[in-house]
């Protein structure tokens, strides 16, 4: 983009701004217009193409531009100006101070596709030409003469459209009442879409901040604001000077916004939401799990909460889970807004992911980062403190539990990915912050610092990690110091525990070898293996357990604890006990590592699954099952025999969510390695409905238990019967005791009457959408629409995706994309599968990271002979495909192989 003094007339301004901004520009472009005069002559071409030289031109910041740049700048602050409206649009000014140490070559400043009015430079003002060359639209470079070493001020003005794609000051007009919400994300690198500053997380700044905004509006910030100024229809809002931030960690959201307050705990909190969705909230819940949280986490990091209030606010078209914005959290209100009673397990995951935001106040706002390889231990530290602190303080004693069978299962998956990387891997530039964003990063680095905390004991790893804050408090670190805390801490040299475990990839597989005599154990080793590809051996230390499988009962006959490396580990110390009908070697799941059953073991777990007390233990053997049949070990239909007896015995809540899922699975791998019209499929499809149906039904006394066997019946209700059944519950003709038909499961049902083309689904569409208009109706209504079986409905659609159309947000193009191809609708998934292919190195270069991420997912793998020849194709052709979109291309290729494997070993 470049900046015309047209664009700046202030004839455009009128109708958009107010008479605040009217002011403020007027001063701006004043002058502006007394510079041209005066500074045109001063910038030559060469100057200026030295100048730009510094840095590539686009919107990505390199390690070593960064690294350079917080060499020189120190001391930093911003204070910031915006003024808001109802309008697309915001104009601003960003104020920045700071120390330079060295002047002798040009210093960039970030502002995304802004357009500036003004810079004034240490109290010069640039001209009109100035303007033009120090500006591409992505960074303001500032040449030497310009500069002092020592203190600089720099002052920018500019107007800038919001953004509707989730980063940057995000803005959402309401469908329900045009009410106008903004927020803020920053994470990697968006700050520059808002305002102009050094945009790195270890360039660090005080921020102060006011903001003009409708009357009717609430802001909020990092601190509280200290004064609140009518003017006309608006209010100037200032906040004070925060204490030392990141520039990610800084945010500011605005709008109509409903609060809920609760001073009632150590920090005075607050929650925002949307007025049209409040009554969708349950403000007790958050306040309850958020003073859990920080009476935990003041305790255990020995370290107050830092930044003095807490806000937490619910936001639309959010493009992650939740974002740890100091003191002003953002969380993604497409999970936690709920029609009707929040079910157990998502009331867990609020719990969850309140404790993960939280844990991050500390560990990353306050100690932070010094580059984005850092991340993944942001990341990793969140996810197991907030498993931590909600397994300790909240209701949900069960979180280890959730978290195996969920984020540990799927590093398992991602580890064992073609694409796997080590944990800690080096970042190029902050077009690459996300792409090792993962399983990996969250769930194996969660995974490993929890066997970290078992391997150096609980007392000593708190420890460490709160001389590790206390050290780098407002400062930035790197992944040496946080090893340095832990290791002086113990006394521990954690070398080759870092090497090993952070700098290799790869999950191993351990399996117990052992021989009886006269019924007792008369040796005993665990063995180690690795794949070929990451055939690295590791040390660990986990627990060993043996079971007898007793009539009736099932019991634990020995425990002991055990650190194995290399490929055998002795265990001398159960010679002589009894002999075991089942072994598991990683016993409450303190290892990172995939177990192996041992033969005599597995034969026991297939025949008393359903008998084993201990849900931890139920809930690993199920997994075993599982990773059995993902492996080509265990036919899918021997899996389904097992599953479809025991998944109604299963009374442990975490459990049964669990298996529900691999079921739910297990049946969409049938639909793409048989088709649905198969007799075999059809019979499965047929049992899996009536054992959904059936449960559903017996546990109308269990609300939790009633509703997750309804939720996997909706799923997999497909037949006339099943489809007419949730046909008659929609319209109220039929219902279930203790069911309630909420509008959130009144979307579904009718999303899955479209999926499998029931004749009145098109009707129901449009019927609900007038009824429920709002951004959730609106989603609905496009995830049904877009499932239904309609060969036009898709290509129409997939067009739209393609062509990123601007008229419907990314957030509702995502909803689309997510419905495109269910497993039992391979033919159309087919239909385009050859154009998607081709057109996928363009739609890579056009898009970037964060679209990508979702687009990804249409890369067709659809389980034949012809989708593994095309998807080996791609891999060796198209050769420029950006790094996330290559990963993803050889993920889908491994999960075809998998799927064919699949296939091949079913045995009917
Ligand atoms: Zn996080």
């Amino acid at each position: 983009m470049r900046i015309t003094l047209k664009s700046i007339h202030l004839k455009n301004l009128y109708s958009a701004l107010s008479i605040v901004i009217f002011i403020l520009f007027i001063s701006a472009c004043a002058t502006t217009e007394k510079q041209i005069a005066t500074k045109a002559s001063s910038v030559t071409t060469n100057e200026v193409a030295v100048a730009f030289k510094s840095r590539a031109q686009n919107q990505y910041l390199t390690q070593q531009q960064a690294f350079k740049r917080s060499s020189r700048v120190s001391q930093v602050n911003y204070k910031l100006n915006f003024n808001l409206s109802n309008e697309e649009s915001f104009s601003a000014n960003s104020e920045i101070t700071f120390k330079l140490n060295n002047n002798k070559i040009p210093l960039t400043i970030d502002l995304n596709k802004a357009q500036i009015t003004s810079i004034v430079v240490n109290g010069e003002a640039f001209s009109a030409e100035q303007l033009l060359t120090s500006y591409n639209s992505w960074f303001i470079t500032l040449a030497p003469q310009y500069l002092i070493e020592g203190s600089n001020k720099v002052t920018v003005n500019f107007i800038r459209k919001h953004s509707t794609n989730g980063e940057g000051l995000h803005r959402f007009k309401d469908p329900v009442d045009d009410k106008v919400y903004l927020y803020s994300h920053f994470e990697p690198a968006a700050a520059q879409q808002m305002f102009a500053l050094f945009d790195q997380p270890d360039i660090k700044a005080t921020f102060e901040m006011t903001v003009s905004a409708p009357k009717g509006w609430v802001v909020l910030s990092a601190t509280k604001e200290n004064k609140i100024l009518r003017q006309g229809d608006f209010k100037i809002w200032h906040f004070p000077k925060s204490l030392k931030l990141s520039p990610y960690n800084f945010s500011m959201h605005a709008g109509p916004y409903k609060m809920w307050q609760d001073n009632s705990g150590k920090y005075p909190l607050r929650l925002f939401a949307r007025q049209s969705v409040a009554d969708q909230i349950t403000p007790k819940d958050w306040f309850t799990y958020t003073k859990q949280g920080f009476e935990f986490f003041d305790d255990y990091f020995g370290i107050n909460y830092p930044f003095k209030k807490y806000d937490q606010i619910l936001v639309p078209d959010f493009l992650y889970g939740a974002m740890e914005n100091s003191a002003a959290v953002t969380f993604a209100e497409s999970g936690f807004l709920t029609n009707g009673e929040m079910s157990k397990s998502r009331r867990e995951r609020l719990a969850n992911v309140i404790m993960h935001e939280m844990a991050h106040q500390w560990f990353g706002n306050l100690a932070t980062m010094k580059w984005w390889n850092g991340l993944w231990l942001n990341e990793s530290f969140a996810a197991f403190m907030a498993t931590l602190a909600t397994s300790e303080v909240t209701e949900f004693s069960n979180a280890w539990r959730t978290f195996y069978a969920s984020g540990k299962q799927k590093a398992y998956r991602a580890d064992q990915s073609i694409t796997t990387h080590p944990i800690e891997v080096p970042v190029h530039s902050t077009a690459n912050a996300f792409d090792n964003i993962d399983a990996i990063t969250y769930s194996k680095g969660a995974s490993v610092l929890n066997q970290l905390r078992h391997f150096l004991g609980e007392k000593t790893f708190q420890k460490g990690i709160h001389n590790y804050l206390k050290d780098n408090a407002y400062k930035n670190a790197v992944l040496d110091d946080f090893i340095n805390s832990l290791s002086k801490t113990s006394g521990k040299n954690l070398n080759q525990w870092q090497q090993q475990w952070l700098y290799q990839a790869g999950v191993n597989t351990i399996e117990a070898s052992y021989h009886c005599k006269n019924e007792k154990i008369s040796s005993f080793h665990l063995l180690q293996s690795a794949s070929d590809k990451q055939p690295t051996l590791r040390e660990q230390k986990v627990q060993l357990a043996l079971f007898k499988a007793n009539k009736p009962g099932f019991s634990l006959t020995k425990k002991i604890s055990i650190t194995y490396q290399g490929e055998k580990t002795n265990v001398d110390a159960l010679i002589g006990v009894d002999c075991p009908d089942l072994v598991y070697p990683n016993y409450q799941d303190w290892g990172f590592v995939k177990v192996n059953l041992d033969k005599r073991s597995f034969i026991t777990t297939k025949q008393y699954l359903a008998q084993i007390q201990d849900p931890l233990l139920r809930s690993m053997l199920w997994q075993s099952l599982w990773d059995s049949v993902k492996d080509g070990s265990l036919p899918l239909n021997e899996y389904l025999q097992v599953a479809l007896a025991n998944a109604p015995l299963e009374q442990d809540y975490t459990t049964l969510g669990q298996v529900l899922a691999q079921l739910s699975s297990a049946k969409a791998y049938l639909n793409k390695a048989l088709g649905s019209q198969h007799n075999y499929v059809k019979s499965i499809a047929s049992q899996l409905e009536e054992i959904t149906w059936q449960s559903t039904r017996a546990n109308s006394d269990n609300k939790n238990m009633q509703r997750l066997w309804f939720n996997s019946y909706l799923g997999f209700a497909q037949s006339k019967n099943a489809l007419t059944n949730l046909y008659k519950l929609l319209n109220g003709k039929y219902s279930l005791e203790n069911l309630t038909i909420s509008q959130d499961v009144r979307w579904d049902i009718i999303a899955q009457l479209s999926r499998y083309n029931f004749a009145k689904a098109k009707g129901l569409i449009t019927q609900e959408l007038i009824k429920d208009n709002s951004d959730t109706g609106e989603k609905s209504a496009i995830y049904a629409q877009v499932i239904a079986p309609n060969a036009q409905v898709k290509s129409d659609w997939l067009a739209k995706i393609q062509e990123k159309n601007n008229n419907i947000s990314f957030a509702k193009l995502r909803v689309a994309m997510s419905a495109l191809y269910p497993s039992e609708q391979n033919h159309f998934n087919e239909q385009s599968a050859v154009q998607r292919i081709n057109s996928l190195s363009t739609i890579d270069k056009i898009n970037g990271p964060v679209f990508m991420r979702s687009y990804n997912h249409l890369i067709p793998a659809i389980c034949n002979e012809v989708s593994i020849a095309r998807l080996a194709k791609a891999v060796n052709e198209l050769t420029e495909l950006s790094t996330g979109t290559k990963r993803s291309l050889l993920v889908k290729q491994q999960e075809d192989l998998r799927c064919m494997m699949i296939k091949e070993a079913i045995n009917l």
